[in-house]
């Protein structure tokens, strides 16, 4: 890493984020990028350049995949315990260097400050510390196959897993992918997103502090169609754990066809939240208020299609009115912010244009007022559509963004079918009294991610993970790892 500009952005509320130069983290170093290139990367509430980030690509993915294989023989004989610790020692440097980590976060991603600083380095603790405790987990079977043999499984690394990681969380995403992978042995390159990835590579830093051997963590930054796609077709690479959107997702899984090599998929979604008429209101408003406008809507579990029961419908829909009433958009690193830019001008035309789509199929309810000041910021505000159908473009593709589509239902089985037609299955809410009701939704949903009356809880502990066109393989959880081990069985004649 080198300070390339000693030029400070604009005081924004005290934080001060240095402009600095990363190199790619190869090898235990920052090193630049092999074409001597770098790329800007923004602020996007005001479009000011915060950082510029070696512009890497296929020879730089080639040293970072070769780093990580000369490191995995030796980390994958490293004791249970040692790869724990390491673990460990970069969760507490994760700790202290929290506030920077959510500084970078906020005025990187777009996200509010509020939120950086009480969720994200905070769930990225604790699933450095969980995978740091599954690390001595990890173990095989003896099977009593008949005949004269002793038959057992070794549970092995897989070598270098590459993780590609979207911009909408990018310290967390991070984190999903290195911790679980070098936990159980393996060595990882990550490529994080271009739009943002400063707190990824302040987190490479973070690794060399914690005396993570060299090589074993890997992080190059560049753009997708080049660095992501040499990453994917490369044939030391033993997997691809990859989050991000289902149309990336159907290239990675296409490509990494070509060397037979496994993918782990966690892409979009179209999540429903259902509301019967029994619910708290208050609650269920909340819930479904929460669901869509945080982090701007960019959220792969957003709750973006809300049914509510004919009966408390108004009432619901008023709620969730009056909440985006009370939403706050601006500067995302003033701490009284709840609501923040979009990445990026590409996602606000997309956004815009599926405002405009709902606008002529269904009934605007609710359009934020942007405040004034806002105009060099990819902002949206909070939008409301009811009078939603199923069939309509805003029901059906993922909008990331703060855009609420609110459909009518009169009864169970309607509403069961509603939710279920999608060609997404990432996370279904249900909000209901009723524990039969409640159950009998969480059998039918086809998704992976079930919350009943409540929404978007998450833990290093439970797997977490879509059907259908939300992807494939599971993350977090004991799950996990068995994405990223092969299981060996061996035979033994005791003749
Ligand atoms: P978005 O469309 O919002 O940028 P993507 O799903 O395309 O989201 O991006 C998620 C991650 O995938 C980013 O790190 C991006 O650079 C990477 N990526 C994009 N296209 C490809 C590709 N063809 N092959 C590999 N990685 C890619």
């Amino acid at each position: 890493m080198s300070k390339a500009q000693a030029k400070k952005t604009e005081p924004q509320d005290a934080i001060q984020v240095e402009v600095e130069t990363w190199g790619a983290f190869i090898d235990g170093e920052f090193v630049p990028a092999e074409c001597g290139e770098t790329f800007p990367t923004f602020n996007p509430s005001n479009g000011q350049v915060v950082g510029h980030l070696a512009q890497c690509d296929e020879e730089d993915i080639d040293k970072a995949v070769r780093a990580a294989q000369a490191a995995f023989p030796a980390w994958k004989r490293k004791t249970a315990a040692a790869r724990a610790s390491a673990l460990m020692k970069l969760a507490g440097l994760v700790r202290s260097h929290g506030p920077k980590l959510a500084e970078l976060e906020s005025i990187n991603a777009g996200k509010p400050i509020r939120d950086s600083r009480a969720i994200d380095a905070v769930t990225a603790i604790d699933a450095l510390e969980y995978f740091a405790g599954i690390a001595s987990k990890v173990q095989g079977d003896t099977i009593p196959v008949p005949g004269p043999y002793i038959n057992m499984t070794l549970r092995e690394p897989l070598g270098v897993i590459g993780g590609i990681i979207p911009w909408n969380y990018p310290l967390l995403q991070a984190v999903w992918k290195i911790a679980p992978a070098i936990a159980v042995g393996n060595t990882v390159v990550i490529k994080p997103a271009e739009q943002a990835c400063l707190s990824v590579m302040y987190l490479g830093k973070l690794c060399q502090e914690a005396g993570i051997p060299a090589g074993v963590v890997n992080i190059v930054p560049g753009y997708g169609h080049t660095a992501g796609t040499a990453l994917v077709d490369h044939h030391v690479v033993a997997k691809i754990m990859f989050t991000g959107s289902t149309e990336t997702g159907k290239k990675i899984a296409a490509l990494a066809a070509q060397t037979l090599k496994p993918v782990g998929l966690e892409l979009g979604g179209k999540s429903a939240i259902v509301v019967y008429e029994d619910a708290p209101i208050d609650q269920a408003a909340a819930l479904a208020a929460t669901s869509i406008f945080s982090n701007q809507g960019q959220v792969c579990t957003a709750g973006s299609r809300l049914f509510l029961h004919e009966r408390i419908k108004d009432q619901v829909l008023d709620k969730v009115v009056k909440a985006a009433q009370k939403v706050r958009i601006g500067d995302q690193l003033d701490p009284k912010t709840t609501m923040g830019p979009l990445i990026s001008a590409r996602q606000k035309d997309r956004v815009q244009g599926y405002i405009e789509s709902g606008k002529s199929d269904a009934n605007l309810v609710y359009s934020h007022a942007m405040p004034d000041g806002l105009e060099d910021g990819h902002f949206v505000g909070p939008h409301i559509f009811d009078e939603v159908e199923n069939w309509m473009k805003i029901a059906r593709e993922e909008i990331f963004g703060p855009v609420l589509s609110v459909l009518t239902f009169k009864d169970e089985t309607e509403v069961l079918a509603l939710a279920n037609d999608s060609p997404y299955g990432l996370a279904a809410s249900v909000i209901t009294r009723d524990i039969g009701r409640a159950m009998r939704a969480a059998q039918s949903f086809e998704a992976g991610n079930i919350w009943i009356n409540t929404w978007g809880a998450v833990s290093s502990m439970a797997p977490y993970g879509g059907y259908k066109q939300s992807g494939y393989g599971r993350e977090m959880g004991f799950a996990v790892v068995n994405e990223v081990t092969q299981e060996k069985n061996v035979w033994v004649s005791v003749r």
